[in-house]
């Protein structure tokens, strides 16, 4: 019998292959053996995806035009290709599968990675084989080895492949139809594109629109407080009135009316401690693991992906797309045994460790594709430690001390309220106390503590103070500005910003827009397309990006409820209660709604406002040739005068090399640049160098040594 094993991506085949006895690699598969199969056995893998939908001038030639006689543009069958650069890959697989008996998908043991290996199987018409499908949790050896003795049937998985497929074909109509849709309108209103529209990055997109817009108009107000600094007989300690004036006046006729004079005598009316109790917080999902990394080291949710993805590979931490916090009692079990070497690593120890599961953290009922993110049950080596980059051992120390975290004993403290009445006012002082650290011993200089505690003097009910009274003024302040880390917790929570009931239900139930796992790129995405920008960790709009939120606006494009509403009938393909069928007539209903009346729902009085800002935001300069604006095109720099036949551009990328704005606007000014470093030679090498504008008007390197 002969089995072929289908990878992901060359590293994680190359992991399955270490875990077997013997292993030769060929090109583009490695050829094993393992007494766990029986006859030839094979890995090959793909590059991520190696097929994919074909564009669409592929399905008719009218449709390389856009315009909007062409919409909607509905295919009766989707058709797929292989990329020109996978091409030679997708040889090898193809010949692979098709020769075997049994097929393993080994690709990422999720919705994506179902799509990936049986959009290649069925391209490759291996359809009808035997297929198995390996789902592990961790790339360990002993992990992967577990996880091939007890292959799962293939059919089990095969509604995760037609609901990411689904969730595929429907980006496929939204993409290429609205986008083509919206940039022809706004191009009738004197705007460049393209202005791309997609299911989930549109109304993330106008989530940040609708913030920014809040604190852009947001006056603030003043406001009046008091506090009163309370002398007791064993110590001083302030106290606050509940209540805020928006007037001076106000306040000051309040504390005339009750004749408060300096130096104020007053009475405890009450004093009361609780004890109260904090457990360590809930094991890292992706999402929480991003947002805490962007909160401590401002890196982006991409880039914190990218380490935890690294980490996976590296076999020290577990599979990083998951959505769960909680583990099973297999994963306790190790981590407990493991415990002592954690603490030596972070150099702690955890007193009166608690070494029974609890359900905060342990629940099987809870597991279901994946659990939490938490290390592998290897403890690392520190020569191992030392090869990763300083963003991935922040993160492996971070996701070590939630770990730890799960073992240590609550955080205690007592909290005391004291209630002060002067002359019929009432003051409230609240101060903490901390009687038993607990997990908090844990915290690292990058967790805030928020409440630093403040030590109260011993007082008795009934007790004669004297106060001082402290009018203080303040001032309302707006909403903060996303963060990379904020908004990918308000994507997750996106039903806080729906108004109606029905819909807040359905986002609770799809856990708000995106998935775990796709969260980041939707991200990078709206900078890619220059929707957005982060600046010292703040994320903003572009001129760009409030030009379609205008446009979108009125439309459910502008809602999280319209995709989460999606993303929940999604879910039911998965569970076998929905079709792809049903949800793509909907989708096509939707598209053709849109079609008919965007026109009708933009705003031009506001459009041809921001119009003016637009142009002048992405012109970069003045064209060498016909001196009409050059500007961002989002791809490359154009001349506006290119209706007149000017065919000046200049390139984003340049030998690898991304050209900073300022470079572009002194080759427009000046025709030439200063040094650019990072430029890279075909073998890798890097050089550096500076750009002109040559005799003939293309940019070229320059250098000349002045
Ligand atoms: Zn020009």
């Amino acid at each position: 019998m002969k089995t072929v094993i289908l990878a992901e991506k060359p590293s994680q085949a190359k992991a399955y292959a270490e875990a077997m006895q013997k292993s030769k690699k060929q090109d583009g598969y490695f050829e094993i053996q393992d007494p766990i199969f029986h006859g030839e056995t094979m890995i090959t893998w793909g590059f991520g995806h190696l097929v994919s939908p074909v564009s669409p001038e592929i399905y008719k030639d009218e449709w390389k035009a856009w315009c909007l006689g062409n919409l909607p543009m509905i295919p009766e069958r989707f058709q797929y290709e292989v990329t020109a650069d996978k091409k030679k890959q997708f040889n090898v697989v193809a010949k692979l599968l098709k020769s075997a008996d049994q097929i393993v998908i080994g690709t990422d043991a999720d919705r994506e990675g179902e799509n990936i290996a049986r959009s290649i199987i069925s391209h490759a018409n291996a359809e009808k084989k035997t297929i198995k499908r390996l789902w592990i949790n961790s790339l360990e050896v002993a992990e992967v080895r577990k996880g091939f003795e007890n292959l799962r049937p293939g059919e089990d998985f095969y509604t995760s492949y037609l609901e990411a497929q689904t969730r595929q074909k429907s980006d496929w109509l939204v993409g290429m139809n609205i986008s083509r849709l919206y940039t022809v309108l706004l191009q009738e209103k004197g705007l460049d594109g393209p202005f791309s529209v997609g299911r989930v990055q549109t109304p993330t997109l106008y989530m940040i629109y609708q913030r920014q817009q809040e604190i852009e108009n947001f006056k603030p107000e003043p406001f009046y407080e008091v506090f009163a600094d309370i002398q007791s007989k064993n110590g001083t300690f302030q106290g606050k009135y509940k209540e805020r004036f928006s007037t001076k006046e106000e306040l000051q006729a309040l504390l005339q009316k009750k004749g408060i004079i300096q130096n104020q005598p007053g009475v405890i009316q009450t004093v009361e401690t609780k004890e109260k109790k904090q457990a360590a917080p809930v094991l890292f999902s992706l999402s929480d693991l991003q947002s805490q990394v962007n909160k401590a080291y401002k890196a982006s949710p991409a880039e914190t992906l990218e380490a935890v993805q690294a980490l996976y590979e590296a076999k020290i931490l577990t599979y990083p797309r998951t959505d769960c916090h909680h583990i099973t009692e297999g994963e306790f079990g190790y981590l407990a045994n493991n415990l002592a070497s954690y603490e030596a690593h972070l150099g702690i120890t955890i007193e009166n460790p608690l070494l029974e599961p609890r359900k905060r953290f342990v629940d099987g009922k809870k597991v279901q594709e994946h659990y939490a993110i938490v290390p592998t049950k290897r403890v690392p080596k520190n020569d191992e430690l030392a090869k990763l980059n300083p963003l991935q051992k922040n993160i492996y120390e971070m996701v070590l001390r939630r770990t730890v975290g799960m073992f240590a004993p609550d955080y205690i403290f007592d909290e005391t309220t004291i209630v002060t009445d002067l002359n019929g006012l009432l003051f409230k002082t609240v101060g903490k106390v901390e009687k038993h650290n607990g997990w908090r011993c844990l915290l690292s200089n990058h967790d805030t503590k928020e409440d630093e505690e403040t030590t109260l003097p011993i007082v008795t009910n009934g007790e004669a103070v004297t106060a001082t009274i402290k009018p203080k003024t303040g001032e309302t302040k707006p909403p903060a500005y996303f963060t990379e880390g904020t908004l990918i917790t308000a994507m997750k929570n996106a039903g806080k910003s729906v108004e109606s009931k029905e819909d807040k239900e359905i986002l609770k139930e799809t856990e708000g827009i995106g998935t775990e796992a796709t969260r980041a790129s939707i991200l990078e995405t709206l900078k890619a397309q220059s929707y957005m920008e982060v600046s010292k960790n703040k994320v903003v709009v572009t001129e760009k990006g409030k030009t379609l939120c205008l446009a979108i606006a009125k439309t459910q494009l502008s809602s999280p409820a319209f995709t989460a509403e999606w993303e929940s009938y999604l879910k039911k393909i998965h569970d076998g209660s929905g079709t792809q069928e049903v949800f793509l007539r909907n989708m096509e209903r939707f598209i053709r709604h849109l079609i008919d009346t965007a026109r009708a729902t933009i705003d031009s009085e506001s459009i041809m406002q921001q119009v003016g800002k637009t142009v002048s935001a992405n012109a970069v300069g003045q064209c060498p040739i016909c001196g009409d604006v050059i500007r961002d095109l989002g791809k490359f720099y154009g001349c506006r005068g290119f209706k007149n036949g000017c065919k000046f551009s200049i390139p984003k990328k340049i030998a690898g090399k991304t050209l900073p704005k300022t470079a572009v606007q002194s080759l427009l000014s000046k025709k030439k640049t200063a040094k650019i470093k990072g430029f890279k030679k075909k073998d890798g090498k890097t050089f550096e160098a500076a750009l002109m504008i040559d005799a003939e008007n293309k940019v070229s390197f320059s250098f000349d040594k002045k």
